[in-house]
């Protein structure tokens, strides 16, 4: 059950949404991308990468399986979240695409948990979620 929670946090555009600050925080948690919409940011809500056309109509679990990945606007956000955040998500996607999902989120877990708590380091400001100390 929990791997499954696991896998349902990682968005199509390869962002893992367990690490985002709006799934880590206390109040007003987002249940992440592929969760229902009541109590998000619009901003997520309208996130041009969900609500693609052309990732609705195939079905895509994922961006790299569609035809003009990776798209302007997936390529927009990669770049953006390379320079504030030091993560890409094309690179994420393009793991999942040879090593699978699973080998991905474990990976994945090993990245983001702090070697001090073991709580879970958040992307957008660096800092563990539960001891907030600073990853290097
Ligand atoms: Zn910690």
């Amino acid at each position: 059950m929990e791997s499954l929670k696991k896998v349902l946090l990682i968005a199509p555009c390869g962002m893992n949404c367990g690490i985002c600050r709006a799934y880590l925080r206390e109040k007003n948690k987002c249940p992440g991308c592929r969760g229902p919409d009541t109590g998000k940011a619009v901003t997520r809500i309208r996130c041009k990468i969900k609500t693609c056309e052309v990732f609705q109509k195939e079905k895509a679990k994922f961006c790299f399986t569609c035809k003009n990945f990776p798209c302007k606007n997936l390529k927009h956000l990669d770049l953006r979240y390379q320079t504030k955040y030091n993560m890409s998500m094309i690179e994420n996607l393009e793991f999942i695409k040879t090593n699978g999902l699973k080998k991905f989120v474990e990976n994945e877990k090993i990245r983001w948990t702090c070697p001090e708590c073991g709580g879970i380091i958040c992307v957008h400001n660096g800092c563990c979620s539960n001891c907030g100390k600073k990853r290097m």
